[in-house]
């Protein structure tokens, strides 16, 4: 019997009941047997190994206790958050708050925000500490996406962002590396890996210079602040842009691989509950937006606000409960199945929030016990997303759309109902890939992009061997999902000869796909190294 499971039956025997039990059985263990702090995870295979072997008998009650606050882990990364400084906005927008000492738009109490504070907004300790924390609850930590949240990023100066980012990358090198460049090739082989690096923005600061700037930065994904898609609200809370800036903002974004998040705000004032479906429902079904995450942030009245004074004026009404609460059910109907509702409602605490969603800060759970009771589902990634087991039957699923001129095809694993998802690869074919028109980052031109790859379930230490019993992840989904991209890249979308004008003696010109390129996370890089793939510029890229 290994360490491991004599772990186990120690855990057994003693009839551990609190994950403070747990701990203090994994303390004792380190200690006795020299190891390491033994993971859940770890701990969790090697109770199936003896079950399997008939040494011990099932226990709903310790695969509970190994599973403690699992949902951090459970999409197969684990996400941390670090706020930047307080720093100035151009916007003037009605309803963000300013708070002295705060970055623009957030309110103290929230609980990134006070973390944050507590560290001086100290980019480093903040990533630092928060890879502690999980690494004490049991979470692998080899994997990381990473968020950058305060006010609008792309306003603050480029200095800031460089250093803030190097920090950051950093605290998962464990050691301070001499430049930026050389901080990030650390992190390829870095004990954690940041896979994915998000920041937040406004859609009228997204020009192609900016979108060359944070691939030099290494971003993969931009959460961008659209909140409506009606001019007319946009003008009236002083938004500062029109609706063409979220529309071309998605599409370089989309062009050059990233992942598009749209923070979504129902009920501004100028809007209500019809144009507020309807803007949903143009979202899902208009080729100009098309996110592939979603953020609901229903507007939320707190002080130091424009939309404070005009609610006390009576000059604005926020919707009922009821109202907010059948919104979002409709909202959660006619998602598409390549969207992720990411979240519902901002992380405010309710005593800030002095009109609006105060009472359904957990609008979420309200709708989840709704979607049992009346027996309706949202097909929403996140709501389909794995927790644990592998079965056995998957399907390939197969999904194209037009989004922002360009084609996508979201490829997916999941059971035939389409209630579990396992693994998904979002696809991208440019317009420009297709017919040789304009194209920003030289590296692109005539690829097709991976946006993404993904393998949910609870993650799994890198380079560990699959367990299925406990996750799907490392069992080659999104291998098999990469090369189905290859192919269908290559087959419908490869090179073809262009007509030759009559008379025109020029050699026979080619447009179409010859490569795919993929938006890899700095962490990711040597995976698809692995499958035939190299670093050119800030993609991995591979001939077909
Ligand atoms: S752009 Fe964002 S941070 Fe700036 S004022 Fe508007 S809501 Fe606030
Ligand atoms: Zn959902």
């Amino acid at each position: 019997m290994d360490i491991l499971e004599l772990t186990i039956k120690e855990l057994i025997k003693s009839k551990a009941k609190t994950s403070a039990d747990l701990a203090q059985i994994k303390r004792k263990a380190a200690k006795k047997y020299k190891i390491a702090f033994p993971s859940n995870v770890d701990l969790l295979k090697a109770y199936h190994k003896l079950l399997k072997k008939k040494r011990i008998k099932k226990s709903k009650k310790i695969e509970n206790l190994l599973r403690t606050r699992p949902i951090r882990s459970l999409s197969g990364i684990v996400n941390i958050s670090v706020l930047t400084k307080p720093y100035p906005c151009p916007g003037k927008c009605l309803y963000c708050p300013t708070e002295k000492g705060i970055p623009k738009s957030y309110v103290s109490g929230e609980p990134a925000v006070e973390r944050a504070k507590r560290l001086n907004y100290n980019p480093y300790l903040q990533a630092k500490r928060r890879i502690e924390m999980l690494e004490s609850e049991s979470h692998p930590t080899d994997k990381i996406e990473l968020r950058i949240v305060g006010g609008t990023w792309s306003y603050y100066p480029k200095k800031y962002q460089t250093w803030f980012i190097k920090r950051c990358f950093d605290a998962g090198n464990q050691k301070s590396g001499k430049n930026f460049e050389g901080t990030q090739r650390i992190n390829e082989k870095a004990k954690h890996r940041i896979v994915g690096l998000s920041i937040e923005t406004r859609p009228d600061f997204i020009t192609e210079k900016e979108i060359k700037r944070l691939r030099s930065l290494g971003v993969t994904m931009v959460e961008l602040g659209v909140q409506s898609i009606y001019d007319d609200v946009l003008e009236l809370n002083k938004r500062g842009h029109g609706v063409k800036s979220t529309i071309l903002a998605t599409k370089l974004l989309k062009d050059a691989g990233f992942k598009v998040l749209y923070q979504m705000m129902p009920n501004l004032p100028a809007s209500n509950l019809k144009k507020d479906k309807k803007m949903f429902e143009e979202i899902f079904e208009n080729s100009s937006f098309q996110p592939d995450l979603l953020k609901i942030y229903p507007t939320a009245i707190v002080k130091n606000t424009l939309l404070y004074k005009w609610w006390k004026a009576g000059k604005y009404k926020p919707y009922t409960d009821n109202q907010l609460i059948n919104l979002v059910k409709s909202i959660k109907k006619m998602v598409p199945y390549y969207v992720r509702i990411q979240r519902i409602t901002r992380d405010i605490p309710s005593k800030e929030i002095l009109a609006g969603p105060a009472k359904i800060s957990n609008l979420r759970q309200i709708l989840a016990e709704k979607m049992v009771k009346e027996n309706w589902q949202c097909k929403c990634i996140r709501c389909r997303e794995v927790k644990e087991k592998l079965i056995q039957k998957l399907k390939l699923f197969r999904q194209d759309y037009e989004a922002s001129g360009g084609k996508e095809v979201f490829l997916s694993f999941e059971d035939k109902n389409r209630t579990k998802l396992y693994s998904l690869l979002r696809l991208r074919i440019p317009q420009y890939a297709e017919n040789g028109s304009r194209y920003i980052i030289p590296v692109l031109r005539g690829a097709a992009i991976i946006r993404e790859v993904h393998t949910y379930g609870q993650q799994l230490p890198l380079r560990r061997e699959a367990i299925p019993e406990v996750s799907p992840q490392h069992k080659g989904l999104g291998k098999k999902l990469i090369k189905e991209a290859e192919k269908i890249a290559k087959n419908e979308f490869g090179l073809h000869p262009v007509k030759s004008v009559k008379g025109c003696a020029a050699k026979p010109q080619f447009n179409g796909v010859n490569k795919i390129a993929v938006i890899s996370g700095i962490g990711v890089r040597n995976y698809f190294r692995k499958l035939g793939y190299m670093l050119e510029d800030t993609y991995m890229v591979k001939k077909i």
